[in-house]
């Protein structure tokens, strides 16, 4: 068995003890003589799986019990459509465009409402947050969106936006449990769990109770109304069982790693590495402002394509994979989430440094 140093941005490197864990598991669960792919969702055994994964994500991220947590199939994209359809109650939404992430989002809620963008990256191609300490929030807005952590550009915010008021919904799938957040600040939490949790085709979303509304119009179709979801405990349908059970594997495992303090003292660490090399290179820099570099995706460049292609190919033959950066950004991106060992970043640091050498 050889595992590689795998820096996608998702799906992502999961943690090995998790993997073995669930290798044990997958022809008996647990003295059943199946496994959780073929078990009834509406079984003793998976309910047991389900609750526990809730309540242990509830214990790692502090969620009040006015949240309910939801367990919604269609990834962090069905999210797009599903906030708008859900929350706009005047049909009006301001969205702080920061990257690819919020501006797709910004893009599907325009079928269902208005759509203010209050503030934008765009002038420099996403390489910064806006000064969001006063925005021209509309009066009539339902909620204020933002994708707290841009996957492909690298940014992630220094403070949260002030919404002088009115809810704030933020997309953290590629932040998820990277570190301790204040739920009580947002209205609405979500993330597609292939990038800092488990496996695709999943998305969390931690909802204030007093937003689930039921006086939604017709259109809304069933499975995408918040409060189907609420009222049955995310089995209206059958649930992404499998990516549930790998889930609440991770959230146990990172309770026994001390939990999201931990984690982010990790993270810092880890970013730190690659970060610090990436200021005293003379071939690579980083493409975000200091303030606002995500601790999770990082993105640098060369300055030169031909160049960046040939750095991804040579790391790509010395066992890092998946560095390529997004065709928008360019260059290299590294994608340093929760599963990335500390090791793994000071291996690839280690590696640019002796290239740059060789290269110079
Ligand atoms: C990956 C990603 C998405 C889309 O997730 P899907 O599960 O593929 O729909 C949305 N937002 C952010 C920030 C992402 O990183």
């Amino acid at each position: 068995m050889a595992r590689v140093f795998n820096f996608s941005a998702g799906p992502a490197m999961m943690p090995l003890p998790v993997l073995e864990e669930i290798a044990k598991e997958v022809v008996d669960y647990r003295g059943c003589g199946m496994s959780v792919m073929e078990m009834s969702h509406r079984s003793k055994v998976y309910q047991q799986i389900i609750d526990e994964a809730e309540a242990d994500l509830r214990d790692l991220m502090n969620i009040p019990d006015n949240y309910k947590v939801l367990f919604v199939q269609g990834g962090a994209t069905l999210e797009f459509a599903m906030i708008p359809m859900n929350l706009m109650k005047n049909g009006v939404a301001d969205y702080i465009v920061t990257g690819a992430w919020s501006k797709k989002a910004a893009s599907e809620a325009k079928k269902y409402g208005k759509v203010n963008v209050i503030a934008s990256s765009e002038d420099k191609n996403y390489s910064y947050i806006p000064d969001v300490s006063d925005l021209p929030i509309d009066d009539d807005a339902d909620y204020v969106y933002i994708c707290e952590n841009e996957t492909i550009h690298g940014t992630t915010y220094a403070e949260l936006p002030n919404t002088k008021g009115k809810i704030l919904v933020a997309d953290q799938s590629s932040m998820f449990l990277s570190k301790p957040v204040d739920v009580t600040k947002y209205g609405l939490i979500y993330g597609g769990v292939q990038k800092n949790v488990g496996p695709a085709g999943l998305a969390i979303v931690i909802i204030r109770e007093d937003l689930i509304r039921e006086d939604l119009p017709d259109f809304v179709p069933t499975y995408c109304r918040f409060d189907t979801h609420a009222k049955n405990g995310s089995m209206y349908n059958t649930p992404n069982c499998w990516a549930i059970y790998v889930c609440g594997k991770v959230f146990k495992y990172l309770k026994s790693l001390g939990g999201l303090s931990a984690m982010d003292e990790i993270n810092k660490k880890k970013a730190a590495i690659l970060y610090d090399f990436l200021d005293s290179s003379k071939l690579f820099k980083g493409t975000v402002e200091k303030k606002y570099r995500s601790l999770m995706n990082v993105p640098f460049v060369t300055g030169d394509a031909d160049k960046d292609a040939a750095v991804v190919a040579a790391t790509k033959a010395a066992g890092f994979d998946n560095l390529k950066g997004h065709r928008s950004v360019g260059g290299l991106r590294a994608s340093i989430y929760n599963a990335m060992p500390i090791e793994g970043v000071q291996a690839l640091v280690d590696f640019l440094k002796k290239y740059e050498a060789e290269n110079a």
